[in-house]
């Protein structure tokens, strides 16, 4: 920014007070240039009188047109103290010469005090820079006569006004530089520091600290972009907990089964009493939990993974929600568990059957673990327009309302304890979740403390 500004400032400078001379000497000798042309084109006009009063007037010129052995046709010179009067005959002689030597022009510049002195250095005082210069143009009359146009003008020193601009620039770089210390000032305060700010905390959180808040402020942008980085920060500390939540779950589900196996297993070699169908029962038993938490993790990482595609084929739900329903017959009989399905038609849609069907499984399966004494499960199919609602709903303890988000988390298991023996891997939801999103299907939950949960989808029917 200093930079620029001191850049600026001697571009100014440069322009203003070092070339300022120059500057005004070329364009005053290129307006004498053009009034020589002006002249010479209307040498033979009848008028020649009223355009060099008007051209010398213009241009504050002294004007002598000469024409044939030196004799003057015209001439004016009302400017005070113009030195084309008292130019000598030799004088003349050489302007001429000069300029037929170049092209018919001639400039020729000279201190005017050197010209005028003991004339009017009352006037200009003896120690005048002032300049003039005199321009031969050379032309022809109507007859092809010769004629020499000599022009006269005076170049002011412009020292008065460089000294002015000059203590006028001092003036205004020192404000400059003042404003743009401030502004640098608050530029640094409200867009530099919030970024180096933010800067340093993104850089530990490269290093893998995700639990920080960014607090960079400063104009909307800034504050918005810091905005998203908390949250993202936000989300990665989600994304981080459930890592190590699934590592600790998983270790730890994976560690119970595999002592028991491992315990029994030990027991029934050394003692040989120990060897009963019950005991090798548990080790069945131990050994499917574990293949069923590999299974599942299995399932879900399959899921989530990326290019994972759907087998979609015509299917008729309703028949598909009859025969999981079936296989629940025996545990209807045994443990007096009531399944009951409501719907009023069949309906039938694309969809991967498999998959829904793994989706009605573990919705089915979780309502039977965590429903009430009753033991009443429904499932209700309800069809609208052009959606299908699949409701499971039991009556069981409920889920709080603060954990409902959490529900369809991947290794989510409430803390609330449940009276009956319930293995669960804690993925079932998770893909629930994984699949529905697959087919693009709305899902939820709806749960009232005590009285009972409702997990819900709906798919469009075509
Ligand atoms: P799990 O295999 O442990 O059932 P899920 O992903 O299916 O795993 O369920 C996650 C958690 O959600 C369960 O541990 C339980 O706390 C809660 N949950 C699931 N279904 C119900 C339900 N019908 N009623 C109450 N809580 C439920």
């Amino acid at each position: 920014m200093s930079i620029f500004i001191v850049g600026l400032l001697l571009f100014l400078w440069l322009f203003q007070v070092v070339f300022l001379d120059q500057f005004y000497r070329s364009i005053k000798i290129n307006n004498v240039k053009s009034a020589a042309v002006t002249i010479a084109g209307n040498i033979d006009n009848e008028n020649i009188l009223n355009i060099v009063s008007e051209v010398s007037g213009q241009n504050e010129l002294c004007v002598r047109i000469i024409g044939l052995n030196q004799q003057d046709l015209l001439a004016k010179q009302d400017n005070l103290g113009c030195s084309l009067s008292s130019i000598t005959y030799n004088d003349l002689n050489n302007f001429y010469e000069n300029a037929i030597n170049h092209n018919g022009t001639y400039l020729h510049s000279q201190n005017l005090s050197t010209i005028r002195e003991g004339v009017n250095w009352f006037k200009y005082g003896f120690n005048n820079k002032e300049q003039e210069i005199i321009y031969v143009q050379m032309t022809q009359d109507g007859s092809n006569n010769e004629v020499m146009i000599l022009l006269n003008a005076r170049i002011s020193p412009i020292n008065t006004t460089g000294e002015t601009i000059r203590a006028q620039l001092i003036y205004i770089f020192m404000i400059v530089i003042l404003a743009s210390l401030v502004l640098v000032v608050i530029m640094s305060k409200r867009i530099v520091n919030p970024i180096m700010a933010m800067n340093n905390s993104a850089k530990l959180l490269a290093k893998g600290e995700f639990d920080l808040q960014f607090k960079g402020k400063g104009y909307l942008e800034i504050t918005e972009l810091n905005d998203s980085l908390n949250k993202a920060c936000i989300e990665l500390n989600k994304v981080e907990n459930y890592r190590k939540e699934l590592i600790a779950n998983v270790s730890h589900d994976l560690r119970t089964p595999l002592t028991m196996i491992s315990g029994y297993s030990e027991v029934m070699r050394d003692i040989p009493g120990e060897n009963s169908p019950e005991n090798i029962q548990i080790i069945i038993d131990e050994a499917k939990r574990l293949s069923n938490l590999v299974n599942d993790l299995m399932a879900l990482s399959k899921f989530q993974g990326e290019g994972q595609s759907l087998n979609l084929t015509q299917t008729n739900l309703t028949y598909s929600i009859k025969k999981i329903l079936q296989r629940y017959t025996k545990l209807k009989e045994q443990e007096g568990y009531q399944l009951s399905f409501e719907f009023d038609q069949e309906v039938s849609l694309m969809m991967d059957e498999a998959k829904i069907e793994q989706v009605l499984y573990n919705l089915i399966n979780n309502a039977i673990n965590y429903t009430g004494d009753d033991l009443k499960i429904t499932i209700k199919q309800i069809v609208s327009e052009d959606t299908v609602r699949i409701e499971v709903i039991d009556t069981g303890i409920g889920i709080e309302s603060d954990q409902l988000e959490l529900i369809f988390d991947r290794y989510y298991k409430s803390n609330q304890m449940h009276k009956r023996a319930v293995v669960g891997t804690g993925l079932g939801l998770s893909i629930v979740k994984s699949i529905l999103q697959l087919h693009n299907a709305k899902y939820g939950v709806e749960s009232i403390l005590n009285e009972g949960s409702t997990f819900w989808f709906e798919m469009k029917l075509k």
